[in-house]
Parts: C-alpha cells; sequence; structure tokens
C-alpha cells in the first residue's frame, strides 16, 4: 500500500499549538493512492470525511447492523416495537435477529419505533437530538449515561457482499477525520498530551467510537493496557483514532483526502447518475486547489459539518489583520535572516481573545503561561450563560478554571492568574490599528462608558464556527430549503462596535478565509461561479427538513452534525438510515451506451458523457436562486 506523506505539511504553527503529530501519524493519511481522476461514476458520493462519513461508508462496505433479541435492550416497549416492526412475535420469536435496515425503511417506520420515548419510563431518552439519532445511540450504548461500564451494544454486526455499495469519501482535510483533522482545531502542544490543560475531549471516550474498531481498540493497541470506562481522551488521541480507523476497518479504498467538492448539480439523465459532483485537488505542499474533475453518482450524501469554518472577524478588526497578513507575506518573501523577527517587547505583549466559548477557552488554555491573555467577553448569566459554566471542575477543569477567571473578573475578585490573565467583561472592540493598538469601550458601574487602549501582539477572534453548503448549485440548496444564516445574531456584535451588513463582513480582508497549516497562507474556500456568495449553516440550519426526512429530497441525504445533532455519539441514526435506503436503491443499470458495463460499479470516464462539458452546459443554463451572503 503506498502512503502519502503529509509530514511537511504539519509543521508546527508554535503557541497556536498546532504541532507536528509523531511523523508516523502523518505519513498515513488513512487513505491508499488512488488518482481520483480515473473515477467518472459511482454510486454514492459523501462529502466531508468526518465520523459519520467513515461511519457511513463502514455500512455501504457491506457490514449490516442487527438487533439481536436474545439480549432484549433495557426498554421493554422499544423491544416489542423493533420485532412487530418486523412482523415477529416478542413471545415465540426471541432468537431470531432483525436487520435494522428492514425495520427503518421510512421515516415513519423511526416514527412508530421512537413515538413512546418521550413519556417512556424505564429510560430516559434525550429529548433534543433526533428520534432516529437517540434510537441508535440507545441500540449502541443503553443506559450509557446511567453506567458507561454496564452499556452493552445490541447491535451485531454481519458481513454480506450484497450490501456492497459503490461510493467515495470527499473531503478537504488531508487525513480521514473531518474536523478532527483539521487545523480548525486545537490541539495543545505535543508534551501537553496527557496534562489536563484542557484540550481533552468533551465526551469520555467510547462516545467518539466507531462501528468495527473503537478509540478503546485503538487505545489498547497504543498503550497495551484496557482503556478506563470514564476516559476523556486528548484531541490529538481521537485525531489520530480517525486517522487510523479506514485502515483497520479496510474502507481506505474509498477515501480521497485533500479533495475540495466545488459544486453539486441535479441532471436529469435517464442512466439514474443523476447528480454531477465537481471537484478540485489540494497539492500537496499546500494550500492551493487545482485539477479539476467531475463524478457522476446516483446518491449523494452531506456530511460536511457544522464547525468547518470560523465566523469571520468583524471589520473592527479588519486594520490589525490586514496588516498583519501584509507582515506575513513580506516575511515568506525575505529570507530568514533579514525577516523580522518577534523582539523581546513583542513577546512580552499581551494576546487578545475575543468571546466567551469552548474556542475562546481553547486559545487561553492554549496560551497561557506563555504570554498574558487580554479576554473580552459577553458577560449575561441570565440571558446567554457562557458554555464553559456547566463545565464540573472535576470533570472539565481546564474549561471550569477559564470560567473561574470569567467570573473573577466581573467581580473584580484577586485571582492566582492576576497579571497573565485579564477579563473585560461585556467590553467592546472599539478600534484596532495595524500597530497592534486596540481601543476597549467598557462601560462603568455608574453607566459611562470609559476608553481603554492597549497594545497587544495577536487576536483571535473566537465568535463560533459555522458550516458551509457554497458547493452544492443553488436549484440544489432551494430543492433542500436551506437556511442561510443571518448576522444579525452573531455574538461578536456584543463584542465589537461595529454592526456590519453582511456583505460588509464578506468583504473584510480575512472574512472569508481560511489557512493551510502550512503555510498560513490565506485561502479561499472553493465556491462555484454561480453561488458567489457563502452559504452558512449552522446546527438549526436543516433541522426542520431531516425531522421529516433524512433523505432531504430525492437521493440527497444528510448526516453529521449537518443534522443539528452534532456528537458522534448521535451520527449512527443517519447513517443506519441512509445505508438502507441506498442500499435498497443499488440496482444495477446497464448503460445504453455500453451494455457490457454495470453502471452501478464505481467505473472510469467515457468521452462520449465527458460530465465535465455537461456540467458547463447545464451551469451555463441555471439561473442563481440561492440566498447568498
Ligand atoms: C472544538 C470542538 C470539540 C468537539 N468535541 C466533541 C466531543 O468531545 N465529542 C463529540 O461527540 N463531538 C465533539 N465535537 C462535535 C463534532 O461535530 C463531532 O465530533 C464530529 O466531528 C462531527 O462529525 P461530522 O461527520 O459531522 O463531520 P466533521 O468532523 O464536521 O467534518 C466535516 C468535514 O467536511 C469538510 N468539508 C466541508 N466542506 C467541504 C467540501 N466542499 N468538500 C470537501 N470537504 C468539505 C470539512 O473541512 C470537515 O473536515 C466537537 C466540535 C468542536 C468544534
Amino acid at each position: 500500500m503506498v502512503k502519502r506523506d503529509f509530514e511537511t505539511a504539519m509543521v508546527s504553527m508554535g503557541s497556536r499549538g498546532f504541532k507536528s503529530k509523531s511523523a508516523k501519524a502523518d505519513m498515513d493519511n488513512g487513505a491508499i493512492l488512488t488518482n481520483i481522476s480515473t473515477i467518472s461514476k459511482t454510486n454514492t458520493v459523501i462529502i466531508g470525511n468526518g465520523p459519520s462519513a467513515l461511519a457511513l461508508s463502514y455500512l455501504l462496505h457491506g457490514n449490516e447492523p442487527w438487533y439481536s433479541p436474545s439480549e432484549p435492550h433495557p426498554d421493554p416497549v422499544l423491544h416489542r416495537k423493533l420485532l412487530k416492526k418486523f412482523g415477529l412475535s416478542p413471545l415465540s420469536d426471541s432468537q431470531q435477529d432483525v436487520r435494522l435496515y428492514d425495520i427503518l425503511r421510512t421515516p415513519k417506520d423511526c416514527n412508530d419505533i421512537t413515538s413512546h420515548f418521550p413519556a417512556s419510563v424505564s429510560m430516559s431518552y434525550s429529548t433534543a437530538a433526533l428520534p432516529l439519532n437517540t434510537l441508535l445511540d440507545t441500540l449502541f450504548r443503553p443506559l450509557v449515561d446511567v453506567d458507561m461500564e454496564e452499556s452493552m451494544s445490541r447491535v451485531g454486526w454481519r458481513k454480506t457482499d450484497s450490501d456492497v455499495v459503490p461510493h467515495v469519501i470527499l473531503g478537504e482535510e488531508p487525513k480521514a477525520g473531518g474536523q478532527w483533522a483539521g487545523d480548525e482545531v486545537w490541539f495543545g502542544d505535543e508534551d501537553d498530551e496527557e496534562s489536563d490543560n484542557g484540550l481533552k475531549t468533551l465526551s469520555y471516550a467510547d462516545l467518539l467510537s466507531l462501528p468495527g474498531y473503537s478509540l478503546g481498540d485503538h487505545y489498547k493497541q497504543k498503550y497495551h493496557t484496557d482503556m478506563d470506562p470514564y476516559y476523556r481522551p486528548t484531541r490529538r488521541l481521537v485525531a489520530e483514532y480517525y486517522a487510523t480507523y479506514p485502515r483497520k476497518v479496510g474502507i481506505e479504498d474509498v477515501l480521497f483526502p485533500g479533495t475540495s467538492v466545488t459544486n453539486v448539480e441535479r441532471i436529469n439523465d435517464k442512466s439514474g447518475f443523476n447528480f454531477l459532483v465537481s471537484i478540485k485537488l489540494k497539492s500537496n505542499s499546500g494550500s492551493t486547489s487545482h485539477e479539476a474533475h467531475v463524478i457522476r453518482c446516483r446518491n449523494v450524501v452531506l456530511g460536511t459539518g457544522i464547525f468547518s469554518h470560523r465566523i469571520p472577524p468583524p471589520p473592527v478588526f479588519t486594520p490589525f489583520f490586514k496588516r498583519k497578513l501584509d507582515l506575513e507575506l513580506k516575511e515568506r518573501t525575505w529570507d530568514n535572516s533579514s525577516a523580522p523577527t518577534n523582539t523581546s517587547k513583542t513577546a512580552q505583549l499581551p494576546l487578545l481573545v475575543v468571546g466567551s466559548g469552548y474556542t475562546a477557552a481553547d486559545a487561553i488554555l492554549c496560551n497561557q503561561g506563555k504570554r498574558p491573555i487580554v479576554h473580552v467577553y459577553r458577560w449575561d448569566p441570565e440571558n446567554r450563560p457562557s458554555p464553559l459554566r456547566g463545565c464540573h471542575p472535576q470533570a472539565y477543569p481546564g474549561y471550569a478554571g477559564v470560567y473561574r477567571q470569567m467570573k473573577d473578573a466581573v467581580f473584580k475578585k484577586q485571582s492566582p492568574t492576576d497579571g497573565i490573565y485579564q477579563g473585560f467583561p461585556n467590553a467592546v472592540v472599539a478600534e484596532t490599528r495595524g500597530d497592534g493598538m486596540v481601543t476597549l469601550s467598557i462601560k462603568s458601574e455608574d453607566g459611562t462608558n470609559k476608553e481603554t487602549a492597549i497594545r497587544v501582539a495577536d487576536i483571535e477572534v473566537c465568535i463560533g464556527r459555522r458550516g458551509r453548503l457554497d458547493y452544492l448549485a443553488p436549484d440544489l440548496c432551494e430543492e433542500i430549503g436551506v437556511q442561510n444564516l443571518d448576522y444579525s445574531n452573531m455574538e461578536s456584535l456584543n463584542n465589537t462596535r461595529e454592526s456590519p451588513s453582511p456583505l460588509a463582513l464578506s468583504r473584510t480582508a480575512t472574512s472569508s478565509r481560511r489557512y493551510s497549516s502550512r503555510s498560513r497562507k490565506p485561502m479561499l474556500h472553493p465556491t462555484t461561479s454561480d453561488t458567489a456568495g457563502k452559504v452558512w449553516v449552522r446546527c438549526s440550519s436543516l433541522r426542520e427538513r431531516v425531522e421529516q426526512n433524512i433523505e432531504v429530497t430525492a437521493n440527497v441525504f444528510i448526516i453529521g452534525s449537518l443534522t443539528g445533532d452534532s456528537l458522534v455519539r448521535f451520527a449512527m441514526g443517519g447513517c443506519v438510515y441512509s445505508a438502507g435506503r441506498i442500499i435498497s436503491d443499488n440496482t444495477p443499470i446497464i448503460d445504453s451506451s455500453d451494455s457490457s458495463t454495470m453502471m452501478s460499479e464505481t467505473s472510469s470516464m467515457s468521452e462520449s458523457e465527458d460530465p465535465q462539458k455537461l456540467s458547463e452546459g447545464k451551469a451555463r443554463r441555471r439561473k442563481s436562486k440561492c440566498v447568498v451572503v
């Protein structure tokens, strides 16, 4: 098997904490080297290579989930319903296993099985998650919130060739794992690996596991000892686990990391391959996309998540970031000897962190002890409490510590971190300048506003993350009912003076940019020419649609955090339902232009049907209807 070398792409990012991982992990991005441009048709394209995409691929590789009544689920009502749905009697058929695809054929099936959840007396089911996701969660981990050690899966796996569906996983990140593989998640320093600095996962390890090879299996293989059920792993370990997973369960053949989907559109084609998926490959060395290619498929699965992009900093930060960008570009054009280095004076200047959530806390934890921190955040415990408030000091010492510092600053209490951490609750960033000067407007007790100027070395604006669906053609966006986001809801408006119009936001120097982990060069998220703006999505954006059906429109499925349930433990519902639908629809289609080819199989391009040309022709005819920012 050929491994790609991504070591160069993972160089140290210093205080931001994006340090290079072990050479072995860098070498293994979980995929085998196949040229995507040799693939022109396949049954299903999964977009995004996060945990849900990997789980779905496991199913489409012919691993069938079965409910085995010999170990009944602890909820007797659920147990009865599962058997009844399959036409079995709990009394006489208690040994016959039930294939989950057969009892979850339609949204109504799911409603029938889960209708008692809200009123259940024997179990306490999540009312926040989709019933479908709650159902699969409780089948895989019954009573896990009550007793993790006693929780035993009621789902068994059977391998079958008849359920194998040709598919590919296309993901921007250079490794399997989605956001866990990207540079948008803080990892902490390599030497903080086992420290309690807060950069451990929010979930216990087992709740991040995927079928076939669990995080516990990975832990055992790595440390040669069993994992504690209440272990919370470091983010680095989770990233490594997801990167290793495809090879361990044998799905690496369909994985294409470093592949950006730039356009998905529906066409009318009697062969049934009704989607054109345009992609661009990223070069190994960095960020720029090159080499366009189009794949035709019958089903599209959207697994691109809701955390792929940080909300861009509002325009008040533009002078600072523009200057920073200019300096970085200049530095890159000079040789090392003449490049300006941080003077000791600059190194002592604080980092300004804006925001009150987990990402802001991550930024603080990653920098604490290395340089002073100035923290500007909203403090409104009555109406919009920080999510950090719910972090118990024993379970999440890092986050609880940051919350305590924020609270101490509100009540002007002495704190052991005075001098290292300075909190400004409800202050507003009134101005930033290229030389690092920042003006804060602070409301004093008598209600008047006081302005304070400070000089900072760097700024982290952590006001939330969103996903983007720019890659869907406007017609498809409309068909799916994507609700584009309104910026008026953003936290930034509380902490910055301006109320920028969405258009102004998208025009700021940093607004639409992400940074490659290697070069920190700004790069544009691929955007189709028709969808010139950005289609931002959050947990609620597709929620109403997926509540009706995971298949939001014919042959388009939503999985993972895009469903609105962001935790990995809730990913299996959408995956099992989508897999069942895709598998039941996987009848081979004979291509009229070549009757010897089984078109349901991944195949190479035929010149007469060059999808690139089809796509171009269609694009010219299409009118832009999508709501864009
Ligand atoms: C800081 C942080 C900590 C978290 N901690 C936990 C935790 O402890 N436990 C837990 O259960 N969940 C946690 N989550 C929630 C997280 O949503 C899930 O862990 C999980 O990653 C969701 O998986 P997903 O399959 O939806 O895809 P994601 O992991 O969101 O990955 C989607 C991928 O699609 C890619 N993509 C986007 N657009 C395109 C395109 N056009 N072409 C190709 N690829 C594209 C993105 O770059 C991204 O890599 C955390 C989230 C964050 C932000």
